[in-house]
């Protein structure tokens, strides 16, 4: 059912029950109204007549008709009769042409003792209201007057309000329900005209298109502007893609034409001497082994981009840093670079929630490169310290630093100064390095003065419970 079927049906079916409820409440207003009103009327009347009545010998006596107000009793629908005290009547309205009104013996039995009463009884099969009271002379009872009120004319009013009210509502329905379907038309149009825009966009593939928003603050220019910030978003990460594959296979390229020109050089050459022919055949080791890092950096970047997150457990600091900082002497002894680790302010068994394998490949990143980017006979410097609910590591190294120009750059991905570009890099370490401490929650920052040196922090949030003795111990390597 479309929407604008569901908000009319909703709105027709609220008014049909407040009307409803309204006729009820007219009805259980009107009726007692109009009862209470009979009663008093009938009351006042009686009381009239009751006066008009003269004494002789303490016997009720009307004296002649013209001194009854009787016009006031010639309404058709109003009757009274005066009857003495044996009940027997001595004056009756013309409006009961030459009738009585029904006197029960209960009804006079009650006014006997004073007491006047009013009933709803039938007469000549229509339905009255009577009033019959005692008239009292000092404290005798002397006669009875009853005064009715024929209400066949007020049910007749009660149904004729009844035979309007019904129809009425009836078409206040219709025309609501009409009103209504147009009122949802014009309001839902905005949203028909967004969502043909939004599809035309999807058929036209044109992510660089954007919704029109409505000059109004409404609903329809909310949804048009949290659409458009989607678009946004989903260009960006599109483009990103897009330069992403493009260094990627800008990336790739250099190692092959290096590869294929040392294949070629060795094919054409036959008279070539075992150094020249080992000269090229380092060249493509080389290559081969950059285009392998290269490739495993651009893995694990889609890895990332897939959104696939990492199985995270307690792992002990201490640990992690240990193995790196171990297997970074290993690598470091070539290029004469001392290694050293300082983790005296870490906490006893500082932990971390985190993948052990991530972990320990980024804090290699920040020791390959500072170990890279160094002069021979340098050093490196891993300081680990416990502050305020974190883990702090910092890499320091005395060696190149970064130039003011690279260093808002340097977390990109491909991103290399200019001086490391002849150096085997790929521009991804860093851009891993990022990814990984996002995943951990934690902060990686930069500190760098050319010619100085470097330092890079990672700020990790700390394991609120201490790994007890159930949680199984971090793999130590
Ligand atoms: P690469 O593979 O080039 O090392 P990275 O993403 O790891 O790629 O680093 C990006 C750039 O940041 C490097 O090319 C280098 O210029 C700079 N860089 C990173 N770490 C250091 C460091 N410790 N000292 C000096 N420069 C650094």
């Amino acid at each position: 059912m479309s929407l604008r079927a569901k908000l009319t049906l909703w709105f027709t079916a609220i008014l049909a029950v407040a009307l409803a409820a309204f006729g009820v409440f007219v009805f259980a207003v009107v009726t007692p109204t109009l009862d209470a009103e009979i009663d008093s009327s009938i009351q006042t009347r009686a009381h009239d007549l009751a006066l008009s009545v003269r004494f002789i010998n303490n016997q009720v006596f009307v004296p002649t008709k013209s001194r009854v107000p009787d016009s006031q009793f010639r309404s058709p629908s109003m009757y009274s009769v005066i009857r003495d005290a044996r009940g027997v009547v001595v004056y009756r309205s013309e409006t009961l042409q030459g009738g009585d009104l029904p006197a029960g013996p209960q009804t006079l039995a009650q006014a006997h003792a004073g007491l006047p009463t009013f009933e709803t009884v039938r007469l000549a099969d229509q339905e009255i209201r009577l009033y019959t009271a005692p008239i009292i002379l000092g404290t005798r009872i002397v006669g009875y007057v009853q005064v009715a009120r024929n209400l066949s004319d007020i049910d007749a009013v009660l149904n004729h309000l009844r035979a309007w009210l019904l129809p009425g509502a009836a078409i206040l329905l219709v025309v609501a329900a009409v009103g209504g379907w147009l009122l949802a038309r014009l309001a839902l149009r905005p949203m028909d005209r967004l969502g043909q825009e939004a599809r035309a966009i999807g058929l036209a593939r044109r992510i660089d298109r954007r919704l029109p928003v409505p000059p109004v603050s409404d609903e329809v220019a909310r949804l048009a502007t949290t659409f458009n910030e989607m678009l946004d978003r989903l260009e960006a990460a599109f483009d990103l893609q897009q330069r992403f594959v493009a260094d990627a296979s800008h990336e790739l390229r250099t190692p092959l034409t290096t590869i294929q020109g040392n294949v070629d050089f060795l094919r054409r050459s036959t008279d070539l001497t075992a150094a020249e022919r080992a000269e090229a055949l380092a060249d493509v080791a080389a290559e081969v082994a950059r285009m392998t890092s290269l490739v495993q950096g651009l893995l694990a970047l889609a890895r990332a981009d897939a959104d696939r997150h990492l199985e995270r457990r307690p792992v002990e600091l201490r640990h992690v840093l240990a193995g790196a900082v171990h297997q970074a002497q290993v690598r470091a002894r070539a290029a004469a670079v001392s290694v050293d680790l300082d983790d005296i302010g870490l906490a006893p068994g500082a932990s971390v929630r985190a993948d052990p394998d991530r972990l320990d490949e980024l804090v290699m990143i920040l020791l390959d490169n500072a170990i890279k980017y160094n002069r021979p006979g340098g050093w490196v410097q891993v300081v680990a310290r416990t502050d305020a609910g974190s883990h702090v590591v910092s890499v320091a190294d005395g060696g190149h630093g970064i130039s003011p120009v690279d260093l808002p750059h340097i977390f990109e991905r491909f991103y290399r100064s200019a001086s490391a570009r002849a150096d085997d890099g790929t521009g991804l370490g860093l851009a891993i390095a990022r990814w990984i401490a996002d995943e951990h929650e934690a902060r990686i920052e930069v500190e760098s003065r050319p010619n100085v040196g470097s330092r890079f922090i990672v700020t990790l949030p700390a394991v609120s419970a201490p790994v007890g003795p159930g949680i199984t111990a971090p793999s130590s390597r």
